[in-house]
């Protein structure tokens, strides 16, 4: 019997100077008005966090491993797109997917009003579940500074049966919550 796998994922990035300003990225969505976060890439901890989750539930490596500097064709890539490639890698690696959480700590962006959306757009990239949340330090630390956002998700995963093969009821978009 294949037993459930969990992982874990936690990304930090601190927001982009007021003298480079950049757009912000969070969740997949792209948030107009906002600081962005600084980083090679947009600077997703929502996304990275969770493809990190992803890797980790598999034991196949991390975000580093992957998408490291020495993999120049993922130099810029959006998180959306390594949530993707990462749930590919995955998958590849023998596993079927379940969901993944994550949970993001800032004062900013306001998040409920697009968590649908946000939970929509990286459930699609993994092709499972993905739910979000968001919560504040109560002003402690440099979430509680508006320095950055730390984002920590947790995946579950289950390896195949039999490697290579695929359970239909495992994949496929009827697997994706609205
Ligand atoms: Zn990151």
């Amino acid at each position: 019997m294949n037993l459930p796998r969990t992982g874990i994922g936690i990304d930090i990035h601190a927001f982009a100077a007021a003298e480079a300003p950049a757009p912000l990225w969070l969740a997949g969505l792209l948030w107009e008005g906002e600081r962005g976060l600084s980083g090679h890439s947009d600077g997703d901890a929502v996304a990275h966090a969770a493809a990190d989750a992803l890797f980790s539930a598999a034991g196949v490596g991390d975000l580093g491993t992957h998408f490291g500097t020495d993999r120049p064709e993922y130099a810029g890539a959006s998180g959306v797109r390594l949530l993707g490639e990462a749930a590919r890698i995955v998958r590849d690696a023998g596993f079927e997917i379940g969901n993944i959480a994550v949970q993001f700590i800032g004062n900013r962006p306001k998040f409920s009003p697009r968590r649908a959306e946000a939970e929509a757009v990286l459930s699609e990239a993994a092709g499972a579940p993905v739910s979000v949340s968001a919560t504040t330090s109560d002003g402690l630390g440099f979430p509680g500074r508006d320095e950055g956002i730390t984002a920590m998700a947790t995946a579950l995963v289950v390896r195949r049966e039999r490697p290579g093969a695929t359970s239909p009821e495992l994949t496929g978009r009827d697997t994706l919550e609205p």
